[in-house]
């Protein structure tokens, strides 16, 4: 049998590693020795159990959806991560690093953020600890994600606009990454399931409290621990990695990872980084990147800002070079449509990066009785703007 954790440098097959200059290398060393013993110790545990509980108001429910249900076919069920406090899967993440980074004495928070979900997850954790807290971002986001720039603004978090490349998340860890290098004693809590070891495997491990209620609320409601198909979507991978955390190793339960495919994967407009990409190395991992003819990384699109990212984690390579999980992508089109969808048959309003996951339910064929979860990553209120400028509100 296949194993899908990474090993001891962090790999998960060919793809993964640390790739790093000097100036990180004792930091992330430092890192690398230590966040094991700590995620295990009671202490963390305690603590970190205690906040997704009260702070962050988990466990997230398992919502039967009777309608979505009735239209495709099969008994789907929604993981209502866009109930959490801040309105995303991003906080799990951001408690667990905050705890660790009192753990090891940092005091100033940076981050990078795309759609602007985790720099406002960063942004609260650092405000209940009272650290310093720096947010960069893309400038073209800063604009597309206007609310998320106030909220984090408003929890006293310097928000660090970038002009640089596309102006999007790429740029943004590229200037966080480089202020990392000048002040190595900054704690960098990294928003997703990329970047160098030990970063994919420590946010998988703090985002599989997704998967490990999942099988405790099936149980409830179904008998049975394991669904029969998780369907996430992968910006970086954290949302999918915790959706799919304790299930990898249970071939039973067919994993979906859905890429943005922005206006379609037959031109350059997408962010489909492991359909129409190569292997090659990015913030600090081997992995699947999209290159350009010149070999230099591809400006990425999305319509969604959590998802324009010209790569995504070794984890999510690995399975897909595996073919443990199948990967399928989604339009900006298809996944507006399936915004709407959820809207008016479920009444909830998905995140635009969330939708994406929705538009693989038209894409699959299910038996009728089989058991689908579907990841609802985040709540759409920060994507507003763009429902109401595509449907014309
Ligand atoms: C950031 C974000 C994503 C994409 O990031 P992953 O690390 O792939 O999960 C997806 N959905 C929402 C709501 C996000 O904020």
């Amino acid at each position: 049998m296949k194993n899908y954790h990474a090993d001891s440098n962090g790999y998960y097959g060919p793809f993964g590693g640390a790739f790093i200059p000097d100036e990180l290398k004792e930091n992330i060393d430092r890192l690398a020795r230590s966040y094991v013993a700590i995620l295990e110790s009671p202490k963390f545990k305690t603590e970190f159990a205690a906040l997704l509980k009260d702070y962050a108001g988990r466990p997230s429910p398992l919502y039967f959806a009777p309608r979505l249900s009735a239209k495709y076919g099969a008994r789907i069920y929604l993981k209502r991560e866009e109930l959490n406090h801040t309105g995303s899967h991003k906080i799990n993440n951001a408690l667990g690093q905050i705890l660790l980074a009192k753990e090891m004495g940092c005091t100033h928070i940076i981050a990078e953020t795309g759609a602007g979900q985790h720099g406002v997850a960063t942004a609260t954790v650092c405000a209940m600890l009272g650290l310093k807290c720096t947010i960069y971002m893309g400038a073209v986001d800063v604009e597309r994600q206007a609310l998320n720039v106030a909220r984090m603004k408003m929890l006293g978090a310097a928000v660090e606009s970038v002009t640089t490349g596309g102006a999007t998340l790429k740029d943004a860890v590229d200037v966080a990454l480089s202020y990392w290098i000048s002040h190595p004693d900054a704690y960098y809590l990294l928003g997703s399931a990329v970047g160098p070891h030990p970063f994919p495997d420590l946010v998988a491990r703090l985002q599989a409290v997704i998967s490990e209620e999942i099988r405790t609320q099936l149980h409830e409601q179904e008998g049975r621990e394991q669904p029969d198909c998780v369907i996430a979507c992968i910006g970086g991978g954290s949302n999918a990695a915790g959706a799919f955390y304790h299930f990898l190793d249970d071939e039973r339960v067919r994993l979906i990872q859905v890429e943005a495919g922005g206006h379609g994967t037959e031109g350059h407009e997408h962010a489909a980084s492991i359909t129409c990409g190569q292997e090659g190395i990015l913030h600090g991992s081997r992995s699947m990147v999209l290159f350009d003819e010149k070999g230099e990384v591809r400006e990425p699109y999305s319509i969604s800002a959590g998802l324009d990212y010209p790569g995504i984690g070794p984890l999510h390579a690995y399975l897909a070079l595996t073919g443990r999980s199948t990967v399928l992508t989604a339009t900006d089109r298809q996944a507006l449509e399936a915004a709407r969808e959820l809207s008016q048959l479920e009444g909830i309003i998905p995140a635009i990066e969330s939708a994406h996951a929705l538009a693989a339910l038209p894409q699959l064929t299910f038996r009728p009785d089989e058991v689908v979860v579907v990841n609802v990553s985040g709540r759409g209120d920060k994507d507003m703007p763009t429902y109401l400028r595509e449907f014309g509100l």
